[in-house]
C-alpha cells in the first residue's frame, strides 16, 4: 500500500515549556503520516469533495516543496495521477533524491521540468495556464503552495478545532502564532475568528517575501483588512532557504526540548515569538506546528556541513 488510511480527525494540543516560558503547541504535523500539516489543511477540500470526474492533479512549485509531497499524498488518497511542474530540476536531486522529492516519487508523482523562464520568459504558473491547462480534460489545477479560495474550507476546520480547545480550557485572549509563506493559512484562520467574533488573534511573520508582499497576499484573499492577521516584522532581513546560525541554534534547542520542527519556516517564527512572549509574558500563546519535516532531509545536511564542521 502506498498510502496510509486516514487516522486523525483532529490534532492534539500539547503544553510545551521552552526557555522558561510556557506555550501550547497545536500538533498539526500529526494529522496523517503522509498528508499532514499546513498543506493537508489547505488541500482538505479536494480530499473531501467528490471530484469524481477528475483523473489528473496538476501542481507546480519547487521540486523540494512540502506542497509537492502533500499533493502526491492527496493524489494517492484520491486515486489520481499527479503531474507537478517545476521550472528546474537540479541534477544532484535527480541523482540522489531526498526529502519531499523522493517521497513524492515513491507515491507515484510525475515531476516535469519545463524551463518556462528560459524558453518562454514565463513563470511556470503562467505557462501552465496558457499552454497546458487548456489542453487537458479531467484535470484539477492547484495553484502554487495552495494559495486559493479552496484552502478556506480546511483551514476553517483547523480554526474551529483551536477555538473548541480554547473554550474547553477556559482560555481567553489566545494569541495564535504561525509563520507565513503565501499567508493563506494565517489569513483564513484570522478570517474565521473575525467572522465569528472570536477573541483569538492570529500573529504571523513573512518568511518568503517581505511584510508588504504578505500584506498583498492577504488583500488578494480577503479585501477587508479587519480580517487580516497581525504581522510582526523581523529586525533582521532573512532570505528564504538560506542558512543562518541563529536558525540552526534555535532548531537544535527546540529539538532538545523534545519537539522536532522544520528548518525553513519555524526558526524565524520561534525567534520572533520568543521576543513577543518576553514583552507579553501573561498572554497565552499557541504555536501551530505545520509539519514539513521531510524537508529537513535536505536542509539538515546543509546546516551540518556549514555549521558543524570542526
Ligand atoms: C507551506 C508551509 C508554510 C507556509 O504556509 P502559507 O499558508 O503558504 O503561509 C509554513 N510552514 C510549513 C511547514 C509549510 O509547509
Amino acid at each position: 500500500m502506498l498510502i496510509a488510511p486516514f487516522l486523525l480527525a483532529q490534532t492534539p494540543v500539547q503544553s510545551f515549556e521552552f526557555r522558561g516560558q510556557q506555550f501550547y503547541l497545536k500538533r498539526d504535523d500529526l494529522l496523517h503520516p503522509q498528508f499532514s500539516g499546513n498543506k493537508a489543511r489547505k488541500f482538505r477540500y479536494f480530499l473531501d469533495q467528490d471530484f469524481s470526474e477528475v483523473r489528473l492533479l496538476i501542481g507546480h512549485g519547487s521540486a523540494q516543496a512540502n506542497s509537492l509531497y502533500s499533493m502526491a499524498a492527496l493524489a494517492a488518497l484520491k486515486g489520481w495521477q499527479l503531474k507537478f511542474y517545476v521550472d528546474h530540476l537540479p541534477q544532484w536531486l535527480q541523482q540522489t533524491p531526498s526529502g519531499n522529492y523522493k517521497a513524492a516519487l515513491a507515491l507515484g508523482a510525475e515531476i516535469v521540468p519545463v524551463a518556462a523562464k528560459e524558453l518562454y520568459g514565463l513563470t511556470v504558473g503562467e505557462y501552465l495556464r496558457e499552454s497546458i491547462l487548456p489542453t487537458l480534460s479531467a484535470a484539477l489545477f492547484v495553484p502554487e503552495g495552495g494559495r486559493c479560495q479552496a484552502a478556506e474550507y480546511g483551514v476553517r476546520q483547523l480554526a474551529q478545532e483551536i477555538h473548541d480547545w480554547a473554550v474547553g480550557e477556559n482560555i481567553t485572549g489566545l494569541k495564535l502564532f504561525l509563520p507565513s509563506g503565501t499567508g493563506t493559512t494565517a489569513l483564513y484562520l484570522s478570517k474565521y475568528f473575525y467572522d465569528n467574533k472570536i477573541n483569538i488573534e492570529v500573529i504571523t511573520c513573512a518568511v518568503v517575501g517581505g511584510d508588504n508582499y504578505l500584506r498583498q497576499q492577504f488583500a488578494t484573499l480577503c479585501p477587508d483588512d479587519r480580517c487580516h492577521p497581525r504581522i510582526i516584522s523581523s529586525p533582521k532581513k532573512y532570505h528564504f532557504g538560506k542558512l543562518y546560525p541563529e536558525f540552526y541554534q534555535i532548531w537544535q534547542q527546540l529539538a532538545q526540548a523534545g519537539v522536532m520542527f522544520e528548518l525553513l519556516y519555524d526558526p524565524l517564527a520561534w525567534l520572533l515569538m520568543l521576543n513577543y512572549k518576553q514583552q507579553h509574558p501573561q498572554q497565552p500563546i499557541m504555536y501551530i506546528h505545520q509539519g514539513g519535516l521531510l524537508g529537513n532531509e535536505s536542509m539538515l545536511p546543509r546546516y551540518m556541513r556549514k555549521f558543524d564542521k570542526k
